[in-house]
C-alpha cells in the first residue's frame, strides 16, 4: 500500500495551504477554536463558506456543473485535513453535505435550479427534521403527519434535537403521509420554510451549556406539495441516501488531530501556571496511545477514501469510520478533563484569561458524549457493521 503523497498530491496540498494562508483570518480561526458545540455559529461558518465558494471549493463532491471540483478522494482528504489542521471553521453541513446531494439525486430540475444556488451562496441555512420524541434510532416509527389538502400538505407533530433550527430558514424533514403497509413506505421528504405560520422553535440547552438543539412544534403548518422531494411515500429512499452522507461523507482525522493539538496546547498552558502534566507518566502514556490510535485511524480513513471513485460514498463501511471517529473524539475529550485534574471540578470558575483553552475542556468533554448518539447511535452502527460489513 502506497501511503506517501505523490508529487502532484504534494503540489495540491501546497495550493490548499497557500489558499488557507491568504483566506483564513485569525478571527475565523479563533471562532472555530472556541466552539465547544457541534457546529460553529453562522457568523463564523458563514464567512468561511463564502471564501470557499469564491474559490470554487465549497462542494467538492457535487457534480462539476453544479460547482463540484472533480477532486478524487485523496485530494478531498488532503483538502479537509489541511483545513482542519489550519483551524478553519467547520462548514455547516446540512445544506452542502446533506440536503444538497438529496436534491441533486432525487429533486426535480426546478428544485435543483431553485435550491442549489441558494445553498451555495448561503442564502438558505438548513436544519434537519428527522428525529421525533418517539423516533430516533428507529426512525421509521416517526409520527409527524402531513395530510394532503389541495396543493399543500398540512403538518402536525414535532421534531426534536433539531440542530441550529433557531438559525435556520429552511428545514428538510421526514413526515408521515400514509399509515398503510410497511412503516417505511408511508414517509415523504419535504422542504419546509421555517417562517411558515404554525412553527414554534423551543430551545434545549445541552449538558455543556451550549445552545445547539431545539424541539420544533408544527400546528397546521401548510407546505406546498411542490416542496416534496421524490414521490409521495418514497421519502425513505431519500433518508437512506442522506444518512450515508451524514455518517461517512465527512473526513474526520484532520478535526481529531486538531482537537488533540488543542489538548497539547492546554498542557503547555498549564505548565505556564505551574502545573506540569508531563511529570505524570500515566497521562503521558495515555497521550501517546491517543496519538498512535489517531495515526491508525488516519491510515484507515485514507485507505478507504483512496479506494473510492469521484462522487462515490463509502456506503455501509462509513459506519466503521463514524463509530471509530466518535469514540476517538470522546477519548481525546476525556484526556482534556484528566489533564485539568482537580481544576475540572470547578470548570465554571477556571479563570478565563484571553486566549485560555482551559475553560473549554469540560464543556468539550460533556458535549462529546453526543457524538456516539447523533448521526446514528454507536449500538446501531455496530449492528450495521455486523450485517453489512461482517455479514452476520
Ligand atoms: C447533539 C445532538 C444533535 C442532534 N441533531 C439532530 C438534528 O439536527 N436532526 C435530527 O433529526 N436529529 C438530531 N439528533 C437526534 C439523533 O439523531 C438521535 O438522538 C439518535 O438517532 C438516537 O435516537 P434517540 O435519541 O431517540 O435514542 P434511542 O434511539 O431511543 O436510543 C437510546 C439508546 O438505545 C440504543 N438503541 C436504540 N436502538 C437500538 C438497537 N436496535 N440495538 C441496540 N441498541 C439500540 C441506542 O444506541 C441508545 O444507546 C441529534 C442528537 C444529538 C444528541
Amino acid at each position: 500500500m502506497q501511503l506517501e503523497l505523490s508529487p502532484a498530491e504534494q503540489a495540491f496540498r501546497e495550493e490548499v495551504r497557500s489558499f488557507l494562508r491568504k483566506n483564513l483570518s485569525p478571527e475565523l480561526q479563533c471562532g472555530q477554536r472556541y466552539t465547544t458545540g457541534v457546529y460553529p455559529e453562522p457568523e463564523i461558518s458563514g464567512p468561511w463558506q463564502q471564501a470557499l465558494q469564491r474559490a470554487g471549493w465549497l462542494v467538492p463532491m457535487w457534480p462539476k456543473e453544479w460547482g463540484g471540483t472533480g477532486w478524487n478522494a485523496v485530494e478531498r482528504f488532503i483538502f479537509e485535513s489541511e483545513c482542519a489542521l489550519a483551524g478553519a471553521p467547520l462548514v455547516h453541513p446540512m445544506g452542502v453535505r446533506l440536503v444538497g446531494p438529496v436534491i441533486l439525486r432525487f429533486g426535480t430540475e426546478e428544485q435543483k435550479r431553485h435550491y442549489l444556488p441558494r445553498i451555495l451562496n448561503g442564502q438558505d441555512y438548513w436544519c434537519q427534521g428527522f428525529s421525533e420524541p418517539g423516533a430516533g434510532s428507529d426512525l421509521a416509527s416517526l409520527k409527524m403527519t402531513a395530510v394532503p389538502d389541495g396543493d399543500d400538505y398540512v403538518l402536525n407533530g414535532s421534531k426534536i434535537w433539531t440542530t441550529h433550527a433557531h438559525h435556520a430558514n429552511m428545514m428538510f424533514a421526514l413526515v408521515r403521509t400514509s399509515n398503510a403497509g410497511k412503516r417505511q413506505e408511508g414517509i415523504s421528504f419535504l422542504l419546509i420554510d421555517m417562517k411558515s405560520p404554525g412553527i414554534d422553535v423551543h430551545r434545549i440547552d445541552t449538558i455543556g451549556g451550549d445552545y445547539d438543539v431545539n424541539q420544533v412544534f408544527f400546528t397546521d403548518v401548510r407546505v406546498p406539495k411542490a416542496n416534496r422531494v421524490g414521490a409521495e411515500n418514497e421519502g425513505w429512499n431519500c433518508a437512506k441516501y442522506l444518512l450515508e452522507f451524514e455518517r461517512g461523507g465527512g473526513i474526520f482525522s484532520g478535526r481529531l488531530r486538531s482537537q488533540l493539538k488543542r489538548i497539547g496546547d492546554a498542557i503547555e498552558e498549564l505548565k505556564g501556571r505551574g502545573i506540569d502534566i508531563r511529570k505524570n507518566g500515566t497521562l503521558v502514556a495515555r497521550f501517546g496511545e491517543l496519538c498512535a490510535d489517531l495515526d491508525c485511524f488516519e491510515m484507515l480513513e485514507l485507505r478507504i477514501m483512496g479506494s473510492l471513485q469521484p462522487g462515490q460514498n463509502p456506503g455501509p463501511i462509513s459506519s466503521i469510520l463514524k463509530l471509530r471517529a466518535s469514540r476517538m473524539k470522546q477519548a481525546i475529550a476525556e484526556m482534556g478533563v484528566e489533564v485539568l485534574g482537580p481544576l475540572a471540578s470547578q470548570w465554571d470558575d477556571v479563570e478565563h484569561k484571553d486566549g485560555s483553552l482551559l475553560p473549554l475542556l469540560v464543556p468539550d468533554y460533556l458535549n462529546s458524549r453526543a457524538f456516539t448518539i447523533f448521526g446514528g447511535a454507536a449500538e446501531v452502527q455496530l449492528s450495521i457493521i455486523a450485517k453489512s460489513v461482517v455479514g452476520v
